[in-house]
């Protein structure tokens, strides 16, 4: 099969396609055909080296729609010929974290693209158990398992707590377009903060660009709750901005892994850090009828060829990115 391959040691990362031998199904796991796959930072992250990985993989990518091709020996679920959508964490099912439907914190677990070859190829071979049946634009379904799992997984520790305005960072973002839907659906009063102007299309109340939000906190009020994908810069403005006794919600490190400012504001305001990362197989199972149903939707940018892999993963972070990333691999 042909694929692209990296090599973990160069950053920014270089991919390279070609052929590769194309991976068997053994008893209890799926040759899935990629139809499209999605472009995350975290394949950014791994490809380059940033992530390190020990062994590393050759294949990066952890969210992807296709179709079975091919089943091994005690696959019951699945079928030849079923348009899928890939569940990116590997986790065994046993542990206490996976007993209790956190398949995503599993003990001995990890990501698609990661711990195993990923998405970016014409075929990926997984566990029975990180595959489910999707219907509807499998360009759709192929954000499902990243961008849109993070997304419910967020909106639904939110929605856990007594909140009623949000702000949300990195609106426009793979995540954030998910999070505003989300948000928004469930009746919470949502600021985003973008200078994408689609995004007022997403059901946000007010939308703001990043220099803005001083502005916006006077006008609207303190947000009970802060999510930020972005890392430890806007983090750190989120500690003094959110509600006193409020939240603030982070995963990511875009622009950077650490907090400026130090603790003091956490505990000046009593505020709650809640960290999240990806999501359940439940909130999967949500989230692929959600999109079957366009509860919410994706805005899609750019659909590369896998010979512009390369170009995609680093089109990530190009000024003129306006929405979600996918590569189709044939045709
Ligand atoms: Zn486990």
């Amino acid at each position: 099969m042909r694929a692209a391959t990296y090599s973990g040691k160069v950053d920014p990362p270089r991919l390279v396609v070609g052929e590769v031998g194309t991976p068997e199904p053994g008893p209890g796991e799926v040759l899935v055909k990629i139809l499209y796959t999605g472009v995350n930072p975290i394949d950014y992250w791994i490809a380059s080296g940033r992530y390190p990985l020990d062994p590393p993989k050759r294949i990066v990518g952890s969210e992807a729609s296709g179709i079975v091709v091919d089943v091994g020996d005690g696959v019951n679920r699945l079928k030849k010929g079923m348009q899928v959508s890939i569940y990116p964490w590997i986790h065994c099912g046993e542990c206490e974290e996976c007993r209790e439907g956190h398949e995503n914190l599993c003990l001995r677990g990890g990501i698609v693209g990661g711990v195993v070859d990923g998405t970016y190829a014409e075929y990926v071979k997984l566990p029975e158990k990180n595959v489910y049946e999707a219907g509807g634009e499998p360009e759709i379904q192929a954000t499902a398992g990243v961008s849109a799992l993070t997304a419910k997984h967020a909106v639904n520790r939110a929605l856990e707590l007594c909140i009623e305005k949000a702000l949300v960072y990195g609106a426009s973002g793979n995540v954030g377009m998910y999070i505003v839907q989300y948000l928004a659906k469930a009746g919470i009063d949502v600021a985003a903060v973008t200078r994408k102007d689609w995004v007022s299309g997403l059901g946000a109340s007010r939308v703001v660009p990043p220099g803005d939000v001083k502005q916006l906190i006077d006008e609207w009020g303190e947000p009970d709750l802060i999510i930020n994908p972005l890392g430890g810069k806007l983090l750190a403005e989120s500690l003094i901005i959110v509600k006193r006794h409020g939240y603030v919600m982070t995963f990511g490190g875009l622009t950077s892994m650490d907090i400026p400012g130090g603790v003091a504001p956490i505990y000046r305001r009593e505020t709650s850090l809640i960290g999240v990362t990806g999501g359940t197989i439940q909130e999967f199972k949500d989230v692929l009828r959600d999109l079957e149903r366009g509860v919410v939707k994706p805005r899609i940018w750019r659909i590369y060829s896998l010979d512009q892999a390369g170009e995609a993963l680093n089109s990530l972070f190009s000024r003129e990115r306006d929405g979600k990333i996918l590569i189709r691999m044939s045709g």
